[in-house]
């Protein structure tokens, strides 16, 4: 018989589809948290000059990262050759580093449907953590921003006040990720058309990368105060893009 190692007498599940516009599949019995014994559960944030993922990681939690172990499922290594992989694998790492609650294994498998899909499974005690990338021949490296965006939906798994939806996902990925790794507009997030169609461009990215991850932040911070803060983002990253001299003389 063959069996699912991700399928296994299922207690509480939880998965996410990413990345099909359009389509928000997304399901979760909410999952049991695995503990994180953490004494700082809160966010704790601020702006600093550094834009840096310090000021947005629970307190503490930076220390303890720790590289988690990749094994690859067979049509994810056969998608692949083996350069891919090995640059698959360094980038992935280089992004783990800004989720430090996603520790142990993780599987890596392929997806033909999504740019990015995360799927967890806990018994209460172990977390099977799922991660998978469309072929690697046939589509490149997934971008870091896709690879924060996965990770993000494990850490949504383990961190209760981490609310579990899509949208949440994007703005906890925008807050953690440097500006610099944000090669990939958020997903969910609504945003001018015009800057989501131009993000790539040389001159843009790094202007509304700066942006969106400050307000991300501030965002974060805000929470407590404002259950809003998703839509304070939206508006906020709108009002400075159209305020901004530097973006209009390209948008
Ligand atoms: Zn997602």
């Amino acid at each position: 018989m063959v069996s699912n190692p991700f399928f296994p007498i299922s207690i509480k599940a939880t998965f996410w589809v990413a990345f099909l516009p359009g389509s928000t599949f997304f399901f979760s019995l909410r999952e049991k948290m695995m503990a994180w014994e953490a004494s700082n559960q809160e966010i704790v944030g601020l702006l600093s000059s550094e834009r840096h993922f310090e000021i947005a990681a629970p307190e503490g939690m930076i220390d303890m990262w720790a590289p988690p172990r990749l094994t690859f499922t067979r049509p994810f290594i056969e998608s692949a050759t083996p350069e891919l992989l090995d640059s698959f694998s360094r980038r992935f790492f280089s992004i783990t580093q800004y989720f430090p609650e996603v520790r142990g294994k993780i599987r890596v498998g392929m997806t033909n449907s999504y740019k990015g899909l995360a799927m967890t499974e806990s018994d209460g005690n172990t977390m099977l953590k799922k991660i998978s990338f469309p072929p690697l021949r046939r589509a490149g490296l997934p971008s870091r921003y896709v690879m924060g965006h996965e990770l993000m939906h494990i850490v949504q798994a383990k961190q209760k006040f981490i609310p579990g939806t899509e949208r949440a996902c994007d703005l906890f990925t925008l807050s953690r990720l440097p500006p610099k790794h944000l090669d990939h507009p958020p997903i969910y997030l609504r945003m001018p058309r015009s800057v989501r169609s131009n993000w790539s461009r040389e001159r843009i990215r790094p202007i509304v990368a700066d942006m969106a991850h400050d307000v991300a932040i501030e965002a974060v911070i805000s929470r407590k105060s404002n259950r809003r803060y998703i839509n304070w983002w939206e508006n906020e990253f709108r009002e400075r893009v159209e305020s901004s001299s530097s973006l209009s003389r390209f948008l």
